[in-house]
C-alpha cells in the first residue's frame, strides 16, 4: 500500500478503469514481452468473471465512467465475448473499450462485438510490412491484424490504432500511418517507446520522440489540434488532419508525461490494483474478493483510500531500468 499521507487538496478525481483480463498474449513484441523469467498466472490466480463484474460496480460508485478491458491479449482468455455481454448486461450504457492485437478478431466477432454494444476498439499495430511485423511481434499474423481494421471500419465501430514509435524499426513509416489516417476514418496514434526493462540499453535503441514524429508529420499534412469532449478524453494530443478522414494522435509518457492529468486505475489479471503504471506499490484486492466475510464496503473503502493515494508527479523517467513489470502484467 502506498503510505504518503493524504492531501485533500492533491486528491484526484478517478474516472477510468483499465483492467486486465489475462497476462498471457499469443504475440511475443520486442517491447512488451520478458525475455528471461517468464511465467504466467495460474488460472485460479486469475480474477473470475463475477469478480470483475463486482469490482466495476464498485468502481461506477466509486464515480468510474469508462472501463477498457485489455491483457496480456483479452482475446485470448476463453469465453472472453461471454464477459463483454455480463458486463454490459449488468451495466447498460456502461462505457466499455477494449484494447487488443487484433489477431484473434475475426469477422463474425467483430459483428458480435458490434451488435452486444461495443463502439470503440483499440488495435495495436506498429508496422504495415509483414516482415517487420514478424520481427517486432515474432508472429507471422500480420494480415489477421490488418483484415481486422478494415473489418471494424466497416462494421462502423471507432477503430484507434495504436503504434509504438521504434527508432529504425517503424520510424520510417511515420507517413504511411499518417497517409493512413488521411485515407479512413480511424484514429492513428503514436505512442512513445517505455522502457519497461526487459532489457537496459533498449531506451536508446528505440527511443524515437513524440516531437519527432510530429515534424514529420506536419511537413507532409496540415494538422489542426483538437480537444475531445470530455469523456472521450485521454493521454493522447489530438490533431484533425485537414482534409482527411481520421485523425492523429501522439502519446508522450516520456517527452511531455502526463501524471498530473492521469484520471485512472489499472488491475492486474491477479487483481492487483496500482493508482499508477510505475507505482512500486500495488492493492491486492483478490484475498478481500474472496473472503466471504468481507462484503463489498471492504473493497468500495480500499479502492476510495487508493483514490486519496493516487501518487501525483511523475518519477517515471527516473524508474527507466529499474525493473518495472511489463505491460503484459500491468494491463497496457
Ligand atoms: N494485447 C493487447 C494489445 O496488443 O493491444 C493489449 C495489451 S498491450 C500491453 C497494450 C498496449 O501497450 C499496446 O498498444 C502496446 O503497444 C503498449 N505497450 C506495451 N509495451 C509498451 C512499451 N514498452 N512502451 C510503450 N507502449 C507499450
Amino acid at each position: 500500500m502506498q503510505h504518503s499521507s493524504i492531501n485533500k487538496k492533491n486528491v484526484r478525481r478517478v474516472s477510468y478503469l483499465r483492467i486486465s483480463v489475462t497476462d498471457r498474449c499469443n504475440l511475443r513484441c520486442i517491447y512488451c514481452s520478458p525475455v528471461r523469467n517468464f511465467k504466467f498466472f495460474s488460472h485460479k490466480e486469475i480474477l473470475t468473471f463475477e469478480e470483475i463484474v463486482r469490482l466495476v460496480r464498485i468502481g461506477l460508485m466509486l464515480g468510474i465512467e469508462k472501463v477498457r478491458l485489455t491483457g496480456g491479449e483479452p482475446f485470448v482468455r476463453r469465453n472472453f465475448l461471454n464477459l463483454i455481454e455480463l458486463l454490459l448486461g449488468s451495466f447498460p450504457g456502461l462505457d466499455l473499450r477494449i484494447t487488443t492485437n487484433g489477431t484473434l478478431l475475426t469477422k463474425d466477432t467483430i459483428l458480435s462485438l458490434k451488435k452486444i454494444g461495443i463502439k470503440a476498439i483499440n488495435v495495436s499495430l506498429d508496422t504495415f510490412d509483414r516482415k517487420k511485423f514478424f520481427k517486432i511481434t515474432g508472429m507471422d499474423l500480420h494480415h489477421r491484424v490488418i483484415n481486422a481494421i478494415y473489418d471494424l471500419i466497416d462494421a462502423e465501430i471507432l477503430t484507434k490504432i495504436n503504434i509504438v514509435a521504434l527508432k529504425n524499426i517503424n520510424q520510417d513509416e511515420v507517413l504511411k500511418f499518417a497517409k493512413f489516417a488521411y485515407e479512413n476514418p480511424v484514429h492513428v496514434r503514436f505512442i512513445e517507446f517505455m522502457d519497461l526493462s526487459m532489457s537496459k540499453d533498449q531506451m536508446g535503441t528505440y527511443f524515437y520522440s513524440a516531437n519527432d514524429i510530429l515534424s514529420v508529420i506536419k511537413k507532409e499534412y496540415s494538422l489542426i489540434k483538437y480537444e475531445p469532449k470530455e469523456n472521450a478524453k485521454g493521454p493522447a494530443r489530438m490533431y484533425k488532419i485537414q482534409g482527411g478522414l481520421g485523425k492523429i494522435g501522439i502519446i508522450s509518457p516520456l517527452s511531455n508525461h502526463f501524471c498530473h492529468t492521469c484520471n485512472r486505475f489499472r488491475i492486474t489479471a491477479n487483481g492487483k490494483l496500482r493508482t499508477c503504471l510505475f507505482a512500486e506499490k500495488d492493492y491486492d484486492l483478490k484475498p478481500i474478493l474472496r473472503n466471504p466475510k468481507l462484503g463489498d464496503r471492504f473493497l468500495y473503502r480500499i479502492m476510495k483510500n487508493a483514490m486519496a493515494r493516487k501518487p501525483i508527479g511523475s518519477k517515471l523517467i527516473s524508474k527507466q531500468g529499474n525493473g518495472i513489470q511489463g505491460m503484459y502484467v500491468v494491463g497496457g
